[in-house]
């Protein structure tokens, strides 16, 4: 398998890990509100992309500035791949009720 496939695999995964936990956390159903209500389901994934932004924020200060002897740049870059999936979880599952 190649690196490539290797990548693309992990991210599906935590895809879908993300949708399971995002659906056992909530107590609104994305699909519903994005059938009935796509304004909001549109402020959701907003809301997301601007953490998204934060993270990018942050990772990016440290790639240029890196804190020595700390995990500041590891931890930064774990929470930007983290909010980048649920951005794409949202997105994901929003497109899956236009079919
Ligand atoms: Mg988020």
């Amino acid at each position: 398998m190649s690196y490539r496939t290797r990548i693309k695999e992990s991210v599906l995964h935590a895809i879908d890990a993300e949708t399971e936990r995002a659906q056992e956390k909530h107590s609104f159903s994305l699909e519903r509100l994005a059938l009935l209500n796509p304004e909001r389901a549109a402020a959701v994934l907003a809301e997301e992309t601007g953490e998204v932004a934060e993270a990018a924020m942050n990772y990016g200060d440290q790639v240029r500035h890196p804190e020595p002897y700390t995990t500041a740049i590891e931890m930064t870059r774990t929470k930007l791949r983290a909010e980048l999936v649920q951005v794409a979880s949202v997105a994901i599952r929003w497109l899956e009720t236009l079919g």
